[in-house]
């Protein structure tokens, strides 16, 4: 993209990663074939495969879920919790002491850029393990009752925008529950799973205590409806969680979601703009807008709509899109081509139904899928661009005049994940976070995430929490 100056590359080097040319399942501490069709993993910005990855039918799932039943029943649960913390402070560590190999690996299978993958998602993973290790010999202090215990083996299907950290939202509160878990990584972004079964065995977790089932949407499929997985986890579409709501209901099976977003982020007039401008970026156009929680709705106060509009262009207009591996980009590529087609679907619903549509000027690279932020401007509530989720670098800007107006329009959406306020008044911002139907509100920041915070949503978002010492409660069962 263009910007007053050019900066030299300053490519990441791949070298520290071998990535094999095929890779079976994690089943019972070891590599096993997957007897369905292989599958092929493209780095997104790129187009060029990088591997090939099984397929887990039915029959290895099933024989993954016994593994961890066995697992289960024979090691983990038994063992000392104390023990159980052990080995996930040595995971922990092993994903700090191989940092640079994840970050890289997660940067060519998702198409992030490298600074985000080595700065945020391998950082936080590494974090959600250490922060879980330390609960693993405290559960009686987790509110659930003076002995809570495991549920069984957790069936966990995850997306591909956050892969590793997803994982590790995922297993890290499982195991250090005595929970042992089948995991099924999303379909164009396997590698850093298939990394993570490494560590497993380097850090020499019993076998059986994390499967990792590769495959696509029939895989997810068999592991949520599996009759002896007893907690199932999802994070992706609404879609999709709906039909696994659909079927897990009148099963003993416990389940959370998390689903999708339309988060707003609301600017008011007091609010110290340039700063704003900076949470309004971050919000959107962190991780390409694949965000469940982006702040993909700016609603801001009308008589600052014209200078927050005219900074976050200029801002925008600085933005460098391009090579994931190039530590200074700062927009990577789109995940995949269907998630391209996506975007480019509602940014069009966005024109035809009458908003403004702004883009910076500047080429995209030919090979690979990418997409330019954007901002719409003259958007009304009843728009497309205004309700559904894009999961894109797509901005939709909607005014207000007042805090009430702002509260109503924020909440007036079918999602209610996240939301952002900025303000220079303490007062004000605790007013409105508290009228707002959302399960994550950030007040002078955004897309800031923690182990020990809470993170779940409201309404079509979903419902359950991760990380805290709520998220533990999804997989125990406790006395009272
Ligand atoms: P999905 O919800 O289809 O994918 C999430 C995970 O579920 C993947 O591992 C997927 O496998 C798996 N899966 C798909 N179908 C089933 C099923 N019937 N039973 C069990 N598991 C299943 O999301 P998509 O990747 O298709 O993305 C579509 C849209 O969803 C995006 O455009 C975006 O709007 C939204 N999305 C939201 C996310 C969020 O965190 N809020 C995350 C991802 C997507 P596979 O990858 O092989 O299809």
């Amino acid at each position: 993209m263009t910007s007053s100056f050019e900066y030299a590359p300053a490519p990441e080097s791949r070298s520290i990663v071998d990535i094999a040319p095929s890779y079976g399942l994690f089943i019972d501490g070891e590599s096993t074939d997957g007897t369905g069709p292989a599958l092929k993993t493209v780095n997104p910005a790129t187009e060029e495969v990088l591997s090939e990855v099984a397929t887990a039918s039915d029959a290895d799932v099933d024989r993954a879920v016994r593994a961890a039943r066995r697992a289960f029943t024979r090691v983990w649960g038994p063992m000392r919790p104390a023990d159980r913390g052990k080995y996930l402070f040595r995971i922990a560590r092993l994903l700090q002491e191989r940092a640079r190999e994840f970050a890289v690996l997660e940067t060519l299978d998702n198409g992030k850029p490298i600074r985000e993958s080595r700065d945020v998602d391998v950082p936080l993973a590494a974090a959600h393990f250490f922060y879980h290790a330390g609960w693993a010999d405290k559960l009686e202090h987790a509110g659930l009752g003076p002995a809570p215990r495991p549920l069984g083996v957790a069936g966990q299907v995850i997306p591909w925008n956050f892969p590793l950290l997803m994982l590790a939202w995922k297993v890290a509160p499982a195991l250090a529950a005595g929970n042992t878990v089948v995991l099924k990584p999303a379909e164009t972004t396997p590698l850093t799973a298939l990394l993570f079964a490494e560590v497993c065995r380097q850090a020499d977790l019993p076998p059986g205590v994390v499967n990792i089932v590769t495959g696509a949407g029939e895989t997810g499929r068999a592991v949520i409806s599996h009759p002896d997985v007893d907690k199932v986890a999802f994070t992706g579409s609404t879609e999709v969680g709906r039909s696994i709501a659909r079927a897990v209901a009148g099963t003993s099976k416990r389940l959370t979601l998390e689903l999708g977003g339309k988060a707003a982020n609301i600017v008011f007039d007091d609010a110290p703009i340039d700063q704003a401008v900076e949470g309004i970026v971050r919000g959107i156009f962190f991780n390409q807008g694949h965000v469940c929680c982006a702040g993909s709705r700016l609603l801001v106060q009308e008589n600052v709509h014209d200078e927050v509009v005219a900074a976050l262009q200029r801002r925008i207009g600085t933005l460098r899109v391009g090579d994931p591996m190039d530590k200074n980009t700062d927009l990577g590529a789109i995940n995949s081509h269907p998630q391209l087609d996506r975007i480019r679907e509602l940014v069009a619903f966005g024109v035809d139904e009458g908003a403004t549509c702004w883009q910076p000027e500047g080429e995209l690279p030919g090979r690979g899928y990418w997409f330019k932020p954007t901002v719409f401007t003259d958007v009304s509530p009843a728009h497309r661009i205004a309700r559904d989720e894009v999961f894109g670098p797509v901005l939709s800007v909607m005014t207000f005049r007042t805090p009430d107006e702002a509260v109503a329009k924020a909440n007036n959406t079918t999602y209610g994940l996240s939301a952002g306020i900025w303000s220079e008044k303490g007062s004000r911002i605790l007013q409105i976070a508290d009228q707002l139907r959302a399960g994550v509100v950030w007040a002078n920041t955004f897309n800031e995430f923690d182990p020990t915070s809470p993170f779940g949503g409201y309404k079509q978002s979903g419902y359950g929490r991760e990380g805290g010492r709520q998220g533990l409660a999804a997989y125990l069962k406790g006395d009272n």
